[in-house]
């Protein structure tokens, strides 16, 4: 028989106080959650370092840090246009505008997640500008101290305050990753990361290497081909299909001079401009990895049981770890489950048995030849994954009509970059849905 977990049976009996760190999309579905299960949640806390919801939605022309010395949180730029339809990316309690187009501007994401902030009435339970520094276990499961600095007008504060559960929601597109790549410090030419790229008219007329193909390079490649004077997408991966005939694809770089760059294939490049489109790093300053039982691992954070909750503390749940997912119906099914957790509704193995689990997770998954830092990239095992949250927590599974568009989006995707979002996709119901060619109007 399994054991179970202490703290969770004890938790089940009272009205918990819960943290959410973070007021981006998944912080707000957490809240949103909490405060309809009033019986069993005191209202939630939720912190937000910035002075606006929304997270990596929130955009801004500013880089580096703001007036007041404070990191730019969000990564997004002017231009952006989704590269998922809306029929996917709405929480499943809550669709988006049926008047939008299915390929959203970035300002029609944070407009909808202010709506969801609205409808929910979550925002007199946001603090903003509290900046979480510290999250420590209190002694025998006695829950959490939670550390923050308050931002005021000129000056700063520190307050402390008690929690029995902690959801951390601050999001992992903040902290650039930038490979170790031979001679870059000698690179005299601009460099950047993705995450400080915000328009297109500094670079017209220069020649911009991109490095990396993913959602963002592929993006960049896209926005810039018609103002600079050369694009070169330099990637390992298959070639990108349906970039315009003047973006170069290139083979992985391999070393940097002071004007010049070197490719696997020998070829050299003079770029002006770098621009390094190689993802974030996962960050959790205010969490005392090692005293909770988890470490820095090569994907991120772990172990984790069902990437979200740590074995060791059952009231400490990080919500949006995973990638390659539909990111705002993944977060709904976390939360769910994490709610269900600490409401004494979903039982939960021994932390022993978590942690043995999660590391027998991860080694299945090397052993089918993945890497090791593609562990939470789940793709098509994200509705494996949901559904089997659902069944453990009690609540209705993502519709199929999800998955269906999910996928007919990445197949369009790998068809043609330029072309997939020019399809419009109609929800006929839970297992339902349409597409045609978005002409612009409906
Ligand atoms: P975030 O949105 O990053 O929010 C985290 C919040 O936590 C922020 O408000 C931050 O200020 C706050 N915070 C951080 N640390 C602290 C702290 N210590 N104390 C207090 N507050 C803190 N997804 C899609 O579904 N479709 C897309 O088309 C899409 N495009 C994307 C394009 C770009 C360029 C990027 C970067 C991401 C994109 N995503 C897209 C993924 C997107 O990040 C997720 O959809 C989602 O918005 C992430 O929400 P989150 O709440 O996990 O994190």
């Amino acid at each position: 028989m399994l054991k179970r977990s202490r703290t969770y049976c004890k938790m089940a009996s009272k009205k918990l106080r819960v943290a959410v760190i973070g007021a981006g999309a998944a912080g707000l579905c957490a809240a949103r959650h909490i405060l309809a299960c009033p019986d069993a949640f005191l209202p939630p806390v939720v912190f937000e370092a910035s002075d606006q919801v929304g997270g990596t939605w929130v955009y801004t022309e500013q880089t580096g840090e703001d007036a007041e010395g404070w990191p730019i949180h969000s990564s997004m730029y002017r231009d952006l246009r989704t590269n998922l339809p809306k029929e996917v990316m709405a929480f499943p309690d809550f669709p988006f505008d049926p008047s939008l187009p299915s390929f959203l501007h970035h300002s029609d994401v944070l407009a909808y997640l202010e709506s969801y902030r609205e409808e929910s009435g979550i925002q007199d339970h946001v603090r903003f500008r509290w900046q979480v520094d510290d999250v420590r276990p209190v002694l025998g499961d006695q829950g959490w101290d939670i550390r923050a600095t308050v931002r005021g007008s000129g000056s700063t504060h520190r307050v402390s305050e008690h929690f029995d559960a902690v959801m951390v929601c601050t999001g992992h597109y903040s902290v650039p990753y930038i490979p170790p790549i031979p001679g870059l410090d000698s690179f005299q030419g601009c460099l950047l990361h993705s995450h400080s790229y915000r328009c297109t008219e500094p670079f017209a007329g220069l020649t911009v290497l991109l490095v990396g193909a993913g959602a963002s390079g592929v993006d960049l490649a896209l926005q810039l081909s018609p103002v600079a004077a050369r694009v070169v997408l330099s990637h390992h991966g298959p070639p990108v299909c349906g970039l315009p005939e003047d973006v170069l694809q290139v083979p992985r770089l391999l070393k940097v001079a002071k004007e010049t760059v070197e490719f696997r294939d020998g070829s050299v490049l003079q770029p002006d401009v770098l621009i390094f489109c190689t993802g974030y790093r996962y960050c959790f300053p205010f969490l005392p990895l090692a005293q909770l039982g988890l470490q820095e691992t090569d994907y991120g954070v772990g172990p984790l049981h069902r990437h979200l909750l740590a074995p060791r503390h059952p009231s400490l749940f990080f919500i949006g770890l995973c990638q390659l997912i539909c990111p705002f119906p993944h977060f709904h099914c976390q939360v769910l489950f994490a709610l269900a957790v600490l409401q004494g509704r979903c039982r939960l193995p021994s932390a022993a048995e978590m942690e043995a689990d999660a590391q027998e997770q991860l080694e299945r998954y090397l052993r089918e030849g993945g890497l090791a830092r593609h562990f939470l990239k789940l793709k098509a095992q994200q509705w494996s994954y949901a559904k089997e949250l659902a069944h453990l927590a009690g609540f209705p599974p993502l519709p199929p009509a999800v998955q269906a568009i999910y996928e007919a989006t990445r197949a369009r995707r790998c068809h043609n970059v330029s072309t997939y979002r020019d399809t419009k996709y109609h929800l006929l119901g839970p297992d339902a849905w349409e597409e045609v060619q978005d002409s612009g109007t409906d």
